[in-house]
């Protein structure tokens, strides 16, 4: 469409115009149902009437101040975050890659006051935590570190679901003094660790006095059924970030804290202009009253059951289809072939998906689906797979 853009985004041909609930509208007036939310952004759906409300009255009173200032929206957007998820105190960023530089920045301090002169963070293969320099360099993925060197010191990495590797890095490196992990890796293709592994990560912090810090970006604010994906597993991490989800769209990323890293970062030491502001907080607010008034979270599970196994009846001996993980409304369906074309296909029949890791076809709907829209996106995903499988498994 446009020239003037940077070209750094494969766009498919379709550009959305209204969204209501689960559905959205293209120019052509084309009517889709969105198994994608904004890549686990709207788990409200779109144009959800409380955050309409919010961000309209919101608008017409106060958007933006500045941390200079007390921002009474900030605090208690803090206050509910830390009674959800455990954790004892927030930092306010925009976005998920921020929310990562702040627990890094969190990792160095720490290191730093234990006299470890080049602190050291464990970092996951197949991970991914943003796109700042800090972030690509913590993510296990070359194709977005290619052509950035120099990466930033200060990482080590470790294959995912692998707690004796890490072990094994801890008698050769006592400059680490942290683990960044995805509780579930989201971009990496959905995958989810054997259920001792957090619980694992937290003994192993616990023993060398590391911290834990969980990514939850894509996991966390209900999109596993829990506030935190960590929460199924009883682990209370040290450092958690959060994104996507939490402000419903509008921009909005949180690094949550407890213990002794609840109070290290002090006036000067980190800043946002934007992060925390009124407009962001008063949404993020809504969200999360939202999801408790509606009991999303147990909506969230009861839907995550219907695809687990709706998929898991209609894809069964599917030639192509190696595995259906599902955790929540975190749903991966790993193919034996690249499938990115799928995305465009299942558009071309009404549904919004997304291919990720090559060969996973991932679905992060809205919390907001009925059954009959779950059901139609579980048919209509299923057919394409099986045309694409049929035509893989011929050639
Ligand atoms: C999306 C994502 C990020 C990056 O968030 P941005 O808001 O795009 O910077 C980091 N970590 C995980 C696990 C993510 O899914």
């Amino acid at each position: 469409m446009s020239t003037s853009l940077m070209p750094n985004y494969a766009r498919l041909p379709v550009c959305f115009v209204k969204g209501e609930g689960a559905w959205l509208w293209d120019t052509q007036g084309k009517r889709y149902l969105d198994a994608m939310s904004g890549v686990a952004v709207c788990g409200l759906g779109h144009a959800h009437p409380a955050l309409t409300a919010a961000i309209c009255d919101q608008a017409g009173k106060l958007i933006h101040t500045s941390n200079w200032f007390e921002i009474a929206h900030q605090q208690t957007l803090a206050d509910v975050l830390t009674r959800v998820t455990g954790m004892e105190s927030v930092f306010f960023s925009n976005s998920g890659a921020e929310a990562n530089e702040a627990a890094i920045k969190i990792a160095r301090l720490y290191g730093h006051r234990h006299n470890i002169d080049v602190p050291t963070v464990v970092v996951m293969e197949g991970s991914f935590h943003g796109r700042t320099l800090a972030t690509l360099t913590a993510s296990g993925n070359k194709k977005i570190q290619a052509g950035f060197e120099p990466l930033v010191q200060g990482f080590l990495r470790a294959p995912y679901n692998d707690v004796a590797a890490i072990e094994a890095l801890a008698i050769r490196h006592p400059e680490i003094c942290a683990i960044l992990v995805e509780p579930i890796i989201g971009e990496g293709g959905v995958k989810i660790p054997d259920a001792d592994y957090l619980p694992r990560l937290r003994a192993l912090c616990d023993k060398h006095n590391w911290l834990l810090m969980l990514d939850e970006i894509q996991t966390g604010i209900g999109r596993t059924g829990t506030w935190l994906a960590c929460q199924q597993t009883n682990v209370l991490p040290d450092v958690v970030t959060l994104a996507k989800g939490l402000g419903g769209g509008v921009p909005i990323g949180a690094c949550l804290a407890c213990g002794t890293v609840a109070t290290i970062l002090q006036p000067g030491t980190h800043g946002s202009t934007f992060g925390g502001n009124p407009l962001a907080c008063r949404v993020g607010l809504t969200v999360l009253n939202t999801i408790e008034q509606d009991n999303l979270l147990a909506r969230v599970q009861e839907l995550g059951q219907r695809f687990q196994r709706g998929f898991t009846e209609v894809l069964q001996g599917v030639a192509a289809v190696t595995a259906v993980r599902v955790k929540g409304l975190m749903i991966g369906i790993e193919l034996k072939y690249p499938c990115q074309e799928l995305m465009r296909q299942a558009l071309a029949e009404g549904v919004v998906l997304n291919v990720t890791a090559e060969k996973v076809v991932r679905l992060l709907p809205p919390f907001i689906l009925s059954d009959a829209q779950a059901d139609e996106i579980i048919a209509i995903t299923s057919r394409v797979i099986q045309q694409f499988s049929h035509l893989k498994e011929r050639e």
